[in-house]
């Protein structure tokens, strides 16, 4: 059984077909799913929340993309804390540092995810890190302020942060991208990484895997992705789903068992 550690199932992508797509992930032996919760600014982040209601196997987060870290206001920490009472709210974010699109000012991403590595040591729970040529100042800020554990969702840093990630018991989760050719690497971590540090995830409808790319992204592709490193490891794809779902369970376990 495999899990999608990172979908965007509230994507307007997915308003024509959400069933659909939720079952041909089911039909491909996706048993676990995690929808984010940003939605399309800081007043959305309970978009997983209904979702993740109306599907037992469907969980979800609640936080701030950092695209959006201008746009916060005081009570959005508020409101981080009230919905991640949720039974079904697993982790907070993702948030964390895009230096590549600078959709907002690089100081006030970088309080905007200090408050939210606050809030997981507060409320005891993981954080779902989203860094883009961020690697320095994302260290840094993990250094100063702990999180309550969590993961560097769609990995494409290099070596150095994805050392620092393990040695402060961080998982990293690989997407499509791990697929792509000129991803070598990406792919050389991906080979080498311990098998209980590590997760996979499509982070849908964005970055398809090979074969699908270019296309829309959805949970039935996180096989694909499982598929390559199990080739990049020489072990079957059976491991793969096995190591990362229990890798899913053991991060999340206080709400997703
Ligand atoms: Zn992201
Ligand atoms: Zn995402």
């Amino acid at each position: 059984m495999l899990t999608d550690s990172h979908a965007h199932l509230d994507d307007a992508r997915f308003n024509e077909d959400r069933d659909a797509v939720l079952q041909r992930a089911w039909d491909g032996v996706v048993r676990r799913i995690r929808t984010i919760g940003n939605g399309s600014g800081p007043d959305q982040m309970g978009c997983g929340i209904p979702i993740a209601e109306a599907h037992d196997w469907v969980y979800t987060s609640v936080g701030i993309h950092p695209h959006d870290a201008s746009k916060v206001v005081e009570r959005h920490y508020d409101l981080i804390e009230k919905l991640s009472a949720h039974p079904r709210v697993l982790a907070i974010g993702e948030t964390g540092l895009d230096y590549y699109y600078d959709n907002s000012p690089r100081d006030v991403q970088r309080e905007v995810f200090r408050r939210h590595l606050l809030l997981s040591q507060k409320l005891r729970l993981p954080v779902i890190i989203h860094t883009r040529d961020a690697d320095e100042d994302t260290e840094e800020l993990l250094r100063e302020t702990p999180p309550a554990g969590g993961v560097i969702h769609c990995f494409t840093s290099g070596e150095k942060l994805a050392k620092h990630a393990l040695e402060v018991g961080l998982q990293i989760s690989f997407s499509g991208i791990v697929t792509f050719p000129k991803s070598q690497t990406l792919a050389q971590i991906a080979r080498e990484i311990p098998s209980d540090c590590f997760l996979v995830e499509t982070d849908c409808p964005y970055l398809a895997p090979v074969p699908h790319r270019g296309e829309r992204n959805e949970p039935a592709f996180v096989a694909d992705t499982a598929r390559f490193i199990a080739t990049l490891r020489d072990i079957s794809v059976e491991r793969i789903a096995e190591a990362t779902s229990a890798n899913f369970l053991r991060l999340f376990a206080s709400k997703s068992s």
